[in-house]
């Protein structure tokens, strides 16, 4: 079982007070804490060992580059892809999406279909309208319900001998559902079709096996996995990785340069252009190991605990609304009491210490679906209490006073 007095103690942050008032850190589905041994990793980087990798044959670039290929090691085993080199390092899950949709330009021709799902991030949805826009291809929508749930007989018959590409998010960072993945990756390899999911999500409470889900591609970001910002994966099955093209052209990425002609790297530096973010690879295979010595398995219940809580006690507010009452759901819960605009709401509890996150969550499609401008989100971790919600509900009831 999960101490959570104890696990507080590795994050220096949450002993931090915002206006006057503890701070209650409920931002975490837009970006997560960092423990002290992440913090640590960095620190030690830039003190004892900051070497430009790969290319050099002094001692310190010879540790660097072993740190670094140490913690794509470590990427890969938390994900379990069969090879390290199916693992790229990115500076994050927008930019390993815009990998893959920007490869798949020659791979595609007019009248292909590519299926999204109307629960994405716009990070999940633009990089494919460009595609559509170099290809002529079409954008198909998987549409939900009023729970926030994908219609998956509708799934079914957008899928067709056209559909190429389907790409989903493994959770949705607007509303908490879990999408049933491996059902919609059987579904479209059954048509030969590709898949990506965006695994920005689910990361901080589900531990994927990519190769158990048989999935072509894998994204997510470290800064939601309490590792930095600026660093994240694609994973690609190697068959993949192999087809598709580089995706920037630089340093690093190349074979043999010449003026006539230049031939490209191997995996994984074939889409490791320039200098990466070497401290926060590190760092990145630090936060996984913090994350698996707390225990998947109890930050998933743990998190389920902090959400029927909190769902229970939030309706416990006259007029609140939940929007994302799918049963299989993570500890994200957003939110709407009556009319009041999300804003007002977001900043009188800010006043109060708590943080919260309010607007369309990079999910406009799903706002239009209920109509509304955007919703208040609150999102657990495993570091959160039930004490910290009850101050919520004080606060929101505060708010409401306030403003209505
Ligand atoms: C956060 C998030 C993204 C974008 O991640 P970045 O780290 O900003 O690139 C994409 N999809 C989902 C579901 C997210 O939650």
């Amino acid at each position: 079982m999960l101490d959570v007095q104890k696990i507080r103690e590795d994050f220096p942050i949450l002993k931090r007070e915002v206006n006057g008032k503890p701070l209650v850190y409920f931002d975490n589905a837009a970006t997560s804490q960092t423990p002290q041994v992440v913090i640590d990793a960095i620190v030690d980087y830039y003190s004892n060992y900051n070497a430009n990798i790969h290319r050099g044959v002094h001692t310190l670039s010879q540790e660097a580059t072993d740190a670094y290929e140490i913690a794509r090691k470590k990427v890969q085993c938390h994900f379990n892809s069969k090879h390290a080199h199916e693992i790229i390092l990115t500076s994050g899950t927008t930019h390993s999406i815009n990998i893959v949709a920007t490869g798949f330009t020659n791979l595609l021709t007019k009248g292909d279909e590519i299926i999204v799902s109307a629960l994405e991030h716009h990070s999940n949805i633009v990089p494919w309208q460009m595609l559509c826009e170099r290809t002529g291809a079409i954008l198909k929508v998987i549409p939900m319900n009023e729970e926030g749930e994908l219609l998956m007989d509708v799934y079914d018959q957008l899928l067709s001998d056209k559909t190429k590409l389907v790409f989903t998010n493994h959770i949705s960072n607007a509303l908490g559902t879990i999408n049933p993945i491996e059902k919609i990756i059987q579904k479209a390899h059954k048509v030969g079709a590709a898949v990506l999911i965006d695994g920005a999500q689910s990361c901080p409470h589900i531990k994927p096996d990519v190769q158990n889900l048989d999935v072509d591609f894998y994204v997510a970001s470290a800064h939601k996995l309490c590792g930095p910002t600026g660093v994240g994966l694609l994973y690609g099955k190697e068959e993949w990785l192999n087809k598709l093209p580089p995706y920037q052209g630089g340093g690093e990425m190349i074979d043999q340069v010449t003026f006539e002609k230049t031939t490209y790297a191997g995996l994984p530096h074939k889409f490791e252009a320039g200098t990466p973010n070497i401290c926060g690879g590190i760092a990145f295979g630090v936060a996984l190991d913090y994350m698996n010595s707390v225990g998947f398995d109890n930050i998933a219940e743990y998190e389920n605990e902090l959400l029927e809580y909190g769902t229970k006690k939030l309706l416990e507010i006259e007029g609140l609304r939940i929007y994302g009452t799918s049963k299989n759901k993570t500890s994200v819960i957003s939110f709407n009491i009556g009319t009041i605009h999300p804003y007002d709401i977001g900043s009188i509890v800010d006043k109060l210490g708590i943080a919260v996150r309010t607007g369309h969550h990079c999910a406009q499609p799903i706002m239009d679906f209920y109509k509304i401008p955007g919703t208040i989100r609150a999102s657990f971790s495993f570091y959160n209490t039930k004490e910290e919600i009850d101050t919520l509900v004080e606060a929101l009831k505060k708010a409401k006073m306030m403003l209505s």
